[in-house]
């Protein structure tokens, strides 16, 4: 507990002042953001490397302010969360993503899967699932369709366990991000409706270099097999990162050596392209 409240004043000094924007100046603008249209919707392919092909895509967040440019999710979505934002946030995401696939949907008959980042936060509210099932009829996208990933967090209680039943009870995928970078990772599996593991980029980074990352990589597919989950890793930079991954049996790959997030409309051209080779 003492390093989460370390860690967020360490957000609020550090951040803020690399930013050159204050919290109070952030949250205002932050406020305003969906308003004024800053708020952006990008996409990462992910790869089945056995199929070759693109079996779904991650919705991340970008914020273009008008004056301050580009601001890191990783810095604005923290900050949501502590001021009340994230459900309005997170639900605008959620809209646009389902949305958006459900649009893709129409023109293919190969339909990929859309991941979408929850927020532990957003497990608070109570209407976060009759929030989810009246996107889905708007959006006219199948449940089946929709994974959300949520990252394993102390402040899961039995509560958000039960919103995550319902949700996997609609047909939606759940996945665990960043798996194995918090402590209570294996426990978790064993009450967490989940149905996919993400392996944190943090390990993958170490393949070449780290004999504990790559004996971490295998452990955490081992873990996944046993408790007969789905698999990807994420942070895919390299060949031989993504070589070491196939050959010990994640083949479910995300990053930078395939494909990175990008706008809807050249996802659109690369999706049009796979279709007709
Ligand atoms: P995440 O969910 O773990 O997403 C993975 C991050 O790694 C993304 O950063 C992605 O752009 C980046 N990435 C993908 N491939 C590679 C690679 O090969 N190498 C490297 N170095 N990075 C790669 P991004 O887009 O800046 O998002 C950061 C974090 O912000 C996300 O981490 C997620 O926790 C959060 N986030 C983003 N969008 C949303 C959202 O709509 N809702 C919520 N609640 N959180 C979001
Ligand atoms: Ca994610
Ligand atoms: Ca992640
Ligand atoms: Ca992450």
């Amino acid at each position: 507990a003492k390093k989460e409240s370390g860690s967020s004043y360490s957000f609020f000094t550090q951040h803020m002042e690399m930013l050159s924007i204050s919290k109070l100046e952030m949250e205002n603008h932050l406020r305003q953001s969906l308003d004024r249209k800053e708020l952006e919707i990008v996409y990462q392919p992910q790869v089945d490397c056995m199929k070759g092909a693109i079996t779904g895509v991650e919705a991340l967040l970008r914020w273009n302010h008008t004056t301050k440019g580009y601001i890191s999710p990783s810095d604005f979505i923290p900050v949501a969360e502590e001021i009340g934002l994230i459900d309005a946030i997170g639900e605008w995401v959620l809209r646009g993503a389902c949305r958006q696939m459900n649009a893709w949907h129409r023109q293919t008959d190969e339909p990929l899967m859309i991941s979408v980042n929850i927020s532990v936060k957003q497990l608070h509210d109570e209407r976060f699932v009759d929030k989810v099932i009246t996107i889905l009829e708007e959006t006219g996208l199948e449940a089946r369709y929709l994974e959300m990933e949520i990252t394993e967090n102390v402040a899961m209680q039995d509560k958000q366990m039960g919103v995550l039943n319902r949700l996997r009870q609609l047909g939606i995928s759940i996945s665990v991000d960043d798996f194995g970078t918090h402590y209570s990772s294996l426990s978790y599996l064993k009450r967490f409706p989940v149905t996919k593991i993400k392996l944190d980029q943090s390990f993958v980074r170490g393949v070449q270099t780290d004999d504990k990352d790559r004996a971490m990589i295998k452990a955490i597919i081992s873990v996944a097999n046993a408790f007969q989950l789905q698999m990807i890793a994420e942070g895919v930079e390299t060949e031989e990162q993504a070589d070491f991954l196939v050959a010990n049996g994640c083949h479910h790959i995300q990053g930078y050596y395939f494909y990175k997030p990008m706008k809807p409309a050249q996802l659109q051209a690369i999706l049009n392209k796979e279709l007709h080779d």
